[in-house]
Parts: structure tokens; C-alpha cells; sequence
């Protein structure tokens, strides 16, 4: 049976867009640039990439996005990546607007310390199959976990990336890795879509 291509909206004020778009078009999917109220009309879920929440978040103030995007993550699927997970955040520190907070966890800005700004590592991830590979560049760390949010990425014991309902945050970056599992499980499992069954298939169902 043929499957309609999902339109997924990429946040484009500022940030990594074009790595979002490729992992999403690699799955099927078709990433609509995110740049104005009307943009969000018929998208069924959105990605917030990396880049600078505080850039950001002066942008979607001045280009009146902010109210908009606001509704559409109280509602629809939203996954946030990195700066993206700090917009999502209920508490994040200093910042000059409050952020969307649909994710009842507090976030700390640059928090991996100056010396380590970015790294990867080998991250545990269960719901995506197992161990899965983290690129962290200038990421937040999770500090606080509220009740209702599921830890779904942990590196070395620390959650990196959660879960509350349709919104996910994540502090490291898929899109700059050939590993599509983790927009896959997003589409999916979070947005309950379906996907062409000629998209690329995970690297654990090649194997089988
Ligand atoms: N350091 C950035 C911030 O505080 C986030 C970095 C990223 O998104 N890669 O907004």
C-alpha cells in the first residue's frame, strides 16, 4: 500500500536544518522549512535542531513564530535536538525569553565545561535497540528529571536524552550521523506515523 510522505516541519530560524532534512528524507519523510506562523499548517510533527537557544529564541520573539510554535508543541510531536532541547525545557537558566516548556526537566547551558566542548561517545539507548553513537556539541546537560518524563538516552549513567508525552529532547546530535534509528523511533513511535516502506531500514533489521 502506497503511504502518503509525512511533512515534517524543520525549525529554520538558525541551525544545523539541512542535516534534519536529510536524515528525515533518507526515512521518507519531507522536511518543511519552519520560518513563519503559516508555515506550520499541515505539518504533523516538528524537529528544533542545534545552533543557539538564546539566537533563537530572540528570533521567534521577533519574528512573532514564538506564540505559534508554543501551541503547536503543547499539541503535536516536537523532538529536540541540543539547543532545541533547551527551548523545550521547563527551566534552562538565564535566558532573555522564558522557553516552551513541555519538558518538566531543567537544563544547564554548556555544562560539559570549556576544555570538552564537544565529544562523541557510545550512548545506551533501549528503545532504540541499544547502544547508539552521541555527537555533543557545547550540549546541555540534564540536571533534573520531573515524575511524568521517561529517560530514553543515557550516557554513562546520565540521561541525555527524555521523553514526556509527543515532545523528546536530546542533547547530542543524530542528524550528523548515518544512524537513523532515533528519527525513525521519533516518526514512529512518537508521532505514529507511517513511514514508505522503501526508506532505509535500520541497521538492526539489515542484520536479520
Ligand atoms: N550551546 C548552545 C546553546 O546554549 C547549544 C549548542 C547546540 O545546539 N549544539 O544554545
Amino acid at each position: 500500500m502506497r503511504v502518503p510522505t509525512p511533512r515534517i516541519g524543520v525549525l529554520a530560524l538558525q541551525g544545523d536544518f539541512a542535516c534534519h532534512q536529510r536524515s528525515l528524507a533518507a526515512l521518507g519523510a519531507e522536511a518543511v522549512r519552519i520560518t513563519l506562523p503559516r508555515d506550520l499548517d499541515g505539518v504533523e510533527a516538528l524537529v528544533m535542531p542545534g545552533g543557539e537557544s538564546t539566537t533563537m529564541l530572540r528570533l521567534l520573539d521577533s519574528t512573532g513564530l514564538g506564540a505559534p510554535l508554543e501551541r503547536f508543541v503543547r499539541e503535536r510531536p516536537v523532538l529536540g535536538t541540543c539547543a532545541g532541547l533547551i527551548l523545550l525545557a521547563r527551566e534552562s537558566g538565564e535566558l532573555p525569553f522564558p522557553t516552551l516548556g513541555v519538558l518538566d526537566v531543567t537544563v544547564e547551558r554548556n555544562a560539559y565545561g570549556r576544555q570538552i566542548d564537544s565529544f562523541s561517545d557510545a550512548l545506551d539507548a533501549p528503545a532504540l535497540g541499544g547502544a547508539i553513537h552521541g555527537v555533543f556539541i557545547r550540549a546541555p546537560r540534564i540536571r533534573r528529571v520531573g515524575p511524568g518524563v521517561e529517560v530514553i538516552v543515557r550516557h554513562r549513567e546520565e540521561p541525555v536524552g527524555v521523553r514526556q508525552g509527543k515532545a523528546v529532547g536530546i542533547a547530542f546530535h543524530p542528524e550528523l550521523t548515518q544512524d537513523l534509528r532515533l528519527h525513525r523511533w521519533f516518526l514512529e513511535r512518537v508521532a505514529g506515523l507511517s513511514l514508505p516502506s522503501h526508506a532505509a531500514v535500520p541497521a538492526d533489521r539489515e542484520r536479520a
